[in-house]
């Protein structure tokens, strides 16, 4: 078994979508984008990559679009979970995976979440 996966992630379940966030990294070169402009920034370092939400940013249409318009080659690659910042809707401040929850309609930090419950 290689220790390189390169099937496609799985298809995400409803509670996973949130979770599964991309960077694009162009096949050619193995540079991961950094901006999507006319011609696109990329950049080596995974870290300044641009980070995508595979199912709202529609990346295999933006990664199919780009091989037809541009002719480039792009694979989604997985961000770690805990690579993943989220927004609190009410503090606005940006929390890891476990640190915040996601109630149906907001994400809410651990704080607000409570503060949240305890109102009527
Ligand atoms: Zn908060």
């Amino acid at each position: 078994m290689s220790a390189e996966r390169t099937e496609a992630p799985a298809p995400p379940s409803d509670n996973a979508v949130r979770a599964l966030h991309v960077v694009l990294r162009s096949s050619e070169t193995g540079f991961y984008l950094r901006r999507l402009e006319h011609p696109p920034e990329y950049t080596a370092t995974f870290e300044q990559a641009l980070v995508f939400d595979y199912v709202q940013d529609h990346v295999p249409l933006l990664i199919q679009k780009v091989r037809k318009s541009l002719g480039q080659c792009w694979q989604a690659v997985p961000l770690r979970i805990s690579d993943v910042l989220e927004t609190c809707d009410a503090c606005h401040e940006m929390f890891g995976v476990p640190e915040i929850q996601f109630t149906g309609r907001s994400f809410y930090c651990v704080c607000c979440a409570t503060e949240s419950a305890l109102r009527p």
